[in-house]
């Protein structure tokens, strides 16, 4: 039995690769998918290099933000590892897809805490229309005006910006739902325990990275 989980997890992920090679990277993501599913975590390095493998078809069609993802968890089964320096090279300090200018680093990482705060108290994770989109983008937009124009976090490190975003909270809209604690533990499982001084310590999954840059990354809205 085991031996055919074995061969099955191989197939897959060469047929993924083959799948690559010949430039066909949304065939290749779905069975890379496959294979990543079959291979059980104790196969850290088997592991570590499907979900390599799909982090690369990922960016073969642009998807990044999932790429990233991927990458993030390769890197973590095999510190050692190739994808442990295109990961490191493709993230800013808040562990997030590095945008082409720091100040867009801020934004991007401001905008993502303030969704998925706003994201993870509704039970579906998602908006149920485009005016709550709408809506809620603006509020963290005007936020994001008032802040930056104020100079407040000029000179601090990603991890010290990370604690002053997360403590601003615009006024969000309930649209029928209960805005209030619902999301409080969720939120703090996807964002990790980290801040402050914790969030520049080594990682405590023993990837050898600063927890921000690893487990305590900002996640894209796509994660959560
Ligand atoms: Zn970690």
């Amino acid at each position: 039995m085991e031996r055919t989980n074995t061969n099955r997890q191989r197939t897959l992920l060469r047929k993924g690769l083959k799948e690559l090679s010949r430039h066909r990277p949304d065939l290749a993501i779905e069975t890379l998918r496959l294979a990543v599913d079959a291979i059980p975590p104790a196969c850290g390095e088997e592991l570590s290099s499907a979900l390599y493998w799909l982090s690369i078809a990922l960016l073969r069609l642009d998807r990044r933000e999932l790429a990233i993802k991927s990458l993030a968890s390769a890197q973590k089964l095999r510190p050692r590892g190739h994808a442990r320096s295109i990961y490191l090279r493709s993230i800013n300090g808040y562990g997030m897809l590095r945008q082409p200018t720091p100040a867009l680093d801020d934004f991007y990482a401001f905008t993502n805490i303030q969704m998925a705060t706003y994201l993870l108290r509704k039970p579906r994770r998602r908006f149920d229309s485009f005016q709550e989109r709408d809506i809620v983008l603006k509020l963290i937009l005007d936020a994001w005006k008032t802040l930056a124009s104020g100079g407040a976090f000029d000179g601090m490190e990603c991890c010290e910006k990370l604690d002053y975003f997360r403590r601003v909270r615009p006024n969000f809209p309930s649209f029928g739902f209960d805005a209030n604690q619902r999301g409080a533990k969720r939120l703090a499982f996807a964002f990790g325990q980290t801040s402050g001084d914790a969030a520049t310590q080594r990682c405590a999954c023993g990837s050898g990275l600063p927890a921000i840059q690893c487990c305590g990354r900002v996640k894209s809205l796509r994660e959560l």
